[in-house]
């Protein structure tokens, strides 16, 4: 499956140096399903030499020009949609639809750097007296390292390959060992569209070996990283010694507040569809719900029928709902998360174990818990899993401080007819991006972030290509 790939530096496919490989293990059978490059130090110094080289062209290179490659990126991976649905669905899991969106979605990255490339605006500003001038202009930071996690694999390195491209960046890619042929299909399209070599890089191996060589560099001037926040200090102390600019994607736990006078069935329908996407396995997934206690029985009642009414099954099968999770990690969470809360005292509405019938791959049921204590580890871990809790308020200000009491702060949810309350929660809830009555928040155009240890930075919008420009300030007297 991965035949066509490998490591690939300076515009070429190739092997680690030693031809050492790494199996990538199929989540739906756990057999291995092929394997990739372990790159050495050696190859990783190759990928720098590469991006250096290309860093001074690149960076010269017209904004049109980078725009262009962008745009023709888009089109290949249009034509190669579907085979490239195939391949992440194989390495993730991720039911054939959900695959096919999230190449769609890359498609709409690519499209929207392609637009943000020339729309690079810098500033002319008065200067103290007639004679001077000052202005702001926005350069490329350089040398990008990007290092991403497996949950969606062509969209978290879109977001930073397309971003770094469109800025004038040459960029280093690590994709999630778990899942790297999506990221594969994204370059190989920017290979077809005439990117030239050394711009994008791509490396796979060792994680440790290649974030510390990487991120030592002082050539790499930026680092990218979506993940876990355990990883995202530790990259972010690396980065410290040679003080790089550093983007960071990290966890959440997202609250989802229902008020009193909201649709109960249409707020746990919405829910459901949104929980139980990937598996759960989502960074903004809704993953503490408190709910009114005038609504809380029709809300669980409703939100526990629409989990048992979802198909599990491996991802590449047409009709599938919900896949296995990535890793035998995320299966022995799942299952610690559920009896915890239930020993607390929890009640089990829906699933709650391995499916029936499901003896390999790394299946979970879509699960549903109600009158989650406060205290039972859900309601205060990151679950990234297809568990829902559900929890009674009476009051809203102590849901909203139940709500931010937490180090995360990604996403969070509100659902309510008022207009006032909307405007109340969703600047109260301590976030990056709040949805009211809307769950769906990732989108090119808007941008994705969060604050407190979800992470700093942003992707997408117009705040995201800033990301990888430095403003340089210019004084002129004449
Ligand atoms: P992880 O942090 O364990 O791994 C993420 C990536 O980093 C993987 O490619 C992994 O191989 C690599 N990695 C692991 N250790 C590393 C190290 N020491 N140096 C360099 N790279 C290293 O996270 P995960 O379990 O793969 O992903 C799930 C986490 O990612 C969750 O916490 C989730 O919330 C988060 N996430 C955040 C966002 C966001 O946009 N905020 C999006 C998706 C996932």
């Amino acid at each position: 499956m991965y035949q066509e790939f490998g490591l690939y530096i300076d515009g070429k496919w190739r092997e680690a140096s030693d031809g050492t490989m790494m199996d990538i293990i199929d989540p739906a059978t756990e057999e291995v399903l092929g394997s990739v490059p372990a790159a050495k130090k050696t190859d990783l110094q190759d990928a720098l030499k590469a991006a250096k080289k290309a860093e001074p062209t690149w960076r010269a290179t017209s904004a049109l020009k980078r725009s262009q490659i962008l745009r023709k990126a888009a089109e290949h991976l249009s034509d190669r949609l579907e085979a490239s649905a195939r391949i992440m669905s194989y390495e993730s899991g991720k039911p054939l639809e959900q695959s096919r969106g999230e190449f769609s979605a890359a498609i709409g990255y690519f499209e929207w750097y392609a637009e943000e490339a020339r729309r690079i605006y810098g500033q002319i500003i008065e200067g103290p007296s007639p004679r001077t001038r000052m202005s702001v202009h926005y350069q490329p930071v350089g040398i990008v390292a990007a290092f991403t996690a497996w949950n969606f694999p062509a969209v978290l390195p879109i977001r930073k390959i397309a971003a770094a491209i469109a800025a004038g960046c040459p960029i280093i890619l690590k994709p999630a060992s778990e899942c790297p042929g999506s990221a594969m299909v994204l370059v190989q399209c920017l290979h077809e569209a005439g990117c030239p070599p050394g711009v994008i890089n791509l490396v796979t191996g060792p994680s440790q070996l290649i974030s510390k060589t990487l991120i030592e560099a002082p050539d790499v001037r930026k680092i990218s990283f979506t993940g876990s926040t355990d990883v995202g200090k530790r990259l972010l102390e690396m980065a410290a010694s040679t003080v790089k600019k550093v983007s960071l994607e990290l966890g959440g736990h997202a609250p989802v507040i229902v008020c009193e006078d909201a649709d109960p069935i249409i707020a746990a329908e919405t829910a459901a569809a949104v929980k139980f996407r990937n598996a759960g396995q989502v960074c903004i997934s809704p993953s503490r719900f408190y709910v009114h206690e005038s609504l809380q029985e029709s809300f669980s009642k409703s939100f526990a029928k629409s989990a048992k009414a979802l198909k599990i099954g491996n991802g590449l099968v047409d009709g599938i709902e919900i896949g296995p999770l990535a890793n035998m990690r995320g299966l022995s969470h799942a299952q610690a998360l559920v009896d915890d809360a239930t020993s607390k005292g929890a009640d089990l509405l829906a699933g709650g174990s391995r499916p029936a019938g499901f003896n390999a791959g790394y299946y979970f049921e879509p699960t549903v818990l109600n009158n989650v204590s406060e205290n039972a580890m859900i309601m205060n871990e990151e679950p990234f899993v297809p568990v829902a809790p559900i929890s009674a308020f009476g009051n809203l200000e102590k849901a909203i401080e139940r709500a931010n009491d937490t180090h995360f702060g990604l996403a969070a949810y509100v659902f309510t007819k008022s207009l006032s309350t909307a405007n109340m929660v969703s600047e109260a809830l301590e976030a990056g991006m709040v949805g009211v009555n809307d769950m769906l928040l990732a989108t090119p155009e808007a941008p994705f972030g969060g604050v407190k240890e979800s992470g700093m930075g942003r992707e997408g919008g117009s705040l995201g290509i800033y990301d990888y420009l430095e403003p340089k300030y210019i004084k002129t007297t004449f």
